[in-house]
């Protein structure tokens, strides 16, 4: 496994609307991996893969014991709104308050082998997965703030100070 570099919003890949995966060959494998490292060696949550200059459409994602790896992600079904606060690997020294996400989504998609997958989720997770899949379609959290005043400047050490999950970065 490696580390790869995350890059921020001068990249203009994090612009693009990343290539759906068709050859689902074993490098693929290798690929996750170290999506799963960079993503945990970054304490963050959720890691797509032009994140790491790759634009194709797959994401990792960590919640409580779960761990996810999403190719061809698609939002089946979306209930309910909720505001909250997130963070982006790819955009340090901000976090983004009253970001609304759906409550409750069904994402379908493929694991690393192809096989088709279905993952419900809610609130803080439901909330990462969409975060996620935004990061495929060129869209950061940054867009979605309703008002400039939700955007704020946070320091890395109040970063990691930040103990409650809902606040770490995506
Ligand atoms: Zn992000």
């Amino acid at each position: 496994m490696a580390v790869r570099k995350i890059i921020t919003t001068e990249n203009p890949i994090l612009r693009q609307r990343a290539k759906r995966v068709h050859r689902f060959d074993p490098s693929l494998q290798r690929l996750v991996s170290d999506m799963f490292e960079t993503m945990h060696v970054a304490n963050g949550v959720g890691l797509a893969a032009p994140q790491i200059a790759q634009s194709i459409r797959v994401f990792v994602a960590a919640y409580e014991d779960q761990q996810v790896a999403i190719f061809n992600p698609e939002i089946v079904k979306a209930e309910g709104e909720e505001r909250g606060t997130e963070g982006c690997l790819s955009i340090p020294g901000y976090i983004g308050e009253n970001i609304r996400r759906a409550t409750k989504i069904l994402v379908k998609g493929q694991d690393v082998r192809g096989k088709q997958i279905r993952i419900p989720a809610e609130g803080w997770f439901a909330r990462i997965l969409q975060h996620e899949i935004d990061h495929l379609d060129g869209i950061l959290f940054i867009d979605r703030l309703d008002r400039p005043e939700d955007l704020h400047e946070v320091t890395e050490e109040e970063v990691e100070e930040m103990a409650t999950k809902d606040k770490q970065r995506q």
